[in-house]
């Protein structure tokens, strides 16, 4: 078959699927054990067609597929693919560029370049930061804690990146009980190790209690100290107090790095704008493409204030300064050396968005996810836990006996049975929880009344 009628299949398949979404049930229709049959043949001696490899991979992984990209999915953060950049991805694998450095591709370069700015603006980061961009919010942490680790060791005298962290002053990583763990293990993959970091006591809210920041900041005083903070803590949304956080910090000289994997995008609403009030004085930022800004997978970013100490971590050359400076290597900015040229997606995002789509885009989540958690609020035995500031919210299910862990359980298990509508359980401050949470440019009104019609049925269920 000649290669655009396998594309043009191909093409049919995936519109096949995107146009089911409405129809179908949220979660897989195949068990595990039926996908390896589907799936694990034995590897065949002679290639076969590629149309006929297209056509049985369709056939065996559909079923197995959780339809998280629809607009009835609720479960951790999970952003949908925005049209756009769903073609740009597609381009992007035919197009097969390697965005390592400018030479292998100078288009991934630049758009690059152009992603960076747009999103420092967008997401009210300082424009003279340096960026990368990266798998996720995981590789953005690790990218930005390297560059933290190198700047305060420097400071201490101490060049981490040629001796180690064997004799070096020790580091110490300041953190909320509420962090996300992906810190925990940037922290790992740094050589740093989790018994460095000190996790701080949260508000009833989830943020962070600046009396308790103030105290861990004067005690090891001159230790070189990473403060880690929360744009978004992932059951509640809270951010933690970030303006008094950071000011604390900078008067310690400690290095202040928000994790704002979603909650970042906040600062693109003129109306949410306030909750990241205070973020712009941070030394390092992390946030994602692939949950609120819906591109595909594999997408997040990377910013640091100091660029000199980005540069230094990451940077394969002995010498800093002894490339020129046509445009932008990534490499120099990435854990990565070959890699996909992930910006054209978020070029095509951000592009067919704009600035008010983008603002729109987090004022829609955050209003369908309102609105499900009064909603769910509103009928009988239940009980709202956190209250959606943005797209994230808790409640949970109460039970006549008071086992309301048990019964916010069942009354989970029933709607993800159903599969109209899909939500995750949590546990917060020790007990059972129904985690609401809005990610998807997918997600109407239609699919609020249908994911409410969902919870009403399981709630009379069980
Ligand atoms: C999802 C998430 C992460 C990890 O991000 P990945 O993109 O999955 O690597 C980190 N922190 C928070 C708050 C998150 O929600």
């Amino acid at each position: 078959m000649e290669l655009r009628a396998l594309l043009d299949r191909t093409a049919a398949h995936a519109a096949n699927f995107l146009d089911s979404l409405d129809a179908r049930k949220v979660p897989p229709s195949a068990s595990v054990h039926e996908l390896r049959k589907a799936l694990h043949r034995p590897l065949p001696t002679k290639g076969l067609e590629p149309e006929r490899v297209v056509d049985e991979l369709v056939r065996a992984v559909e079923p197995g597929l959780l339809a998280s990209t629809g607009g009835r999915f609720f479960g951790w953060v999970i952003g949908g693919t925005l049209p756009a950049a769903l073609a740009a991805d597609w381009l992007t694998s035919a197009w097969d560029q390697n965005a390592a450095i400018v030479a292998t591709s100078p288009a991934a370069a630049v758009t690059e370049e152009v992603c960076g700015a747009w999103l420092k603006d967008l997401l009210a980061i300082p424009a003279d930061a340096s960026f990368a961009l990266v798998t996720g919010s995981q590789t953005a942490h690790v990218t930005a804690l390297a560059a933290a680790r190198n700047h305060l060791l420097a400071r201490a005298g101490w060049d981490v990146e040629r001796r180690g962290l064997g004799h070096a002053p020790p580091l110490r990583v300041l953190a909320s009980d509420l962090r996300h763990e992906s810190l925990e293990r940037a922290v790992r993959l740094l050589g740093i190790g989790t018994d460095a970091v000190t996790l701080l006591p949260t508000e009833p809210s989830g943020s962070l209690r600046v009396d308790a920041l103030a105290v861990a900041l004067e005690q090891a005083e001159s230790a070189p100290t990473i403060l880690c903070l929360q744009a978004g803590e992932l059951n509640s949304g809270t951010f933690d107090p970030l303006a008094e956080a950071c000011g604390l910090a900078r008067r310690q000289g400690a290095w202040t790095h928000v994790d704002g994997a979603f909650g970042l995008w906040a600062a693109a609403s003129p109306k949410l704008h306030h909750l990241v009030q205070g973020a712009e004085q941070a030394d390092s930022w992390a946030t994602d493409g692939h949950k609120w800004l819906n591109t595909p997978f594999d997408i997040g970013f990377a910013f640091v204030a100091h660029p000199d100490a980005h540069r230094a971590a990451m940077t394969t050359r002995a010498s800093y300064f002894a490339h020129d400076a046509i445009a932008r290597d990534q490499m120099e900015w990435n854990p990565e050396w070959s890699r996909r040229a992930r910006g054209f997606a978020v070029y095509a995002a951000l592009r067919s968005l704009g600035r008010s789509g983008v603002a729109e885009l987090v004022e829609r989540c955050t209003r369908h996810a309102r609105r499900l958690v009064g909603e769910i609020g509103e009928l009988q035995e239940t009980e709202v836990l956190a209250e959606p500031i943005i797209n994230q919210g808790l409640v949970r299910f109460l039970a006549r006996d008071g086992d309301h862990d048990r019964r916010t359980d069942d009354v989970i298990a029933r709607i993800q049975e159903e599969g109209e509508s899909w939500f995750g359980g949590t546990t917060w401050r020790g007990g059972r929880a129904m985690r609401v949470s809005v990610c998807s440019w997918r997600t109407a009104d239609a699919d609020i009344d249908r994911a409410l019609a969902a919870v009403r049925a399981a709630l009379a269920a069980t």
